[in-house]
């Protein structure tokens, strides 16, 4: 007999075998995975479509949607190679849906993937993907107690990106107090403050990561 922390432990540990396997294939087809983690309407597909047009690499997604494809019909709009996964009653990706997506991709033709999670603050978090790179997305108008409410999340990411700064004011928040949690939760992880609707922060993020892509030195 399984008890139920035990099944839990069981899917972890499948989840992380199977992450590692897709970790070995991406670095193997020189491609970098970035796993874009936000709450719906956080601005997950807008920073990728924007960053696939400004970074010096070839860039290719995986949209993870519950049951739509307008994120994956978004991606294919701007010819980005694109893969939708459809999670049905999931509310995250997991490294077993992202090994399937992988061999619908041409990986020897993408330096950089990015891999939009389903719209949640939570469980996405602890489902490792195999991806090289991780970065959560906020949007000012969830409220800026959001940070300080959803702490693994912030904690297990690279980069906090606190977005549509321009509507902070409107919506009652301060995204300076967003930033202090973000810091204070995570002292490692790089944190910005923008509106990537109107391009304010774009371009340092860009430079962080294609410093990112860079120093792991194993890109095409
Ligand atoms: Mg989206
Ligand atoms: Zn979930």
């Amino acid at each position: 007999m399984h008890g139920p922390l035990e099944i839990n432990e069981n899917i972890f540990s499948l989840n992380k075998r199977i992450a590692e396997e897709n970790r070995k294939l991406l670095t193997e087809k020189k491609t970098f995975a970035v796993n874009l983690m936000g709450a719906i309407g956080s601005g997950k597909t807008i920073l990728i479509e924007k960053l696939s047009a400004m970074l010096p690499f070839k860039c290719g997604a995986i949209a993870g949607d519950v049951v739509s494809d307008l994120d994956a019909n978004r991606f294919k709009e701007k010819k980005l190679p694109c893969v939708g996964i459809n999670t049905g009653k999931s509310c995250h990706l997991d490294a077993h849906v992202v090994q399937h997506a992988l061999q619908e991709l041409p990986l020897e033709k993408i330096d950089v993937l990015f891999i939009e999670n389903v719209g949640n603050l939570i469980c996405p978090a602890d489902f490792d993907l195999g991806e090289h790179l991780r970065i959560v997305i906020v949007s000012v108008s969830e409220g800026d107690d959001i940070i300080a409410k959803h702490p693994v999340i912030f904690k297990e990411s690279h980069a906090i990106i606190i977005n549509k700064v321009d509507i902070a004011e409107a919506v009652n928040a301060s995204a300076e107090k967003m930033a202090t949690d973000a810091h204070r939760l995570n002292p490692n992880a790089k944190v910005f403050i923008t509106s990537i609707k109107t391009g304010t922060g774009l371009k340092e993020i860009k430079k962080w990561l294609e410093e990112k892509i860079k120093s792991w030195g194993t890109i095409k």
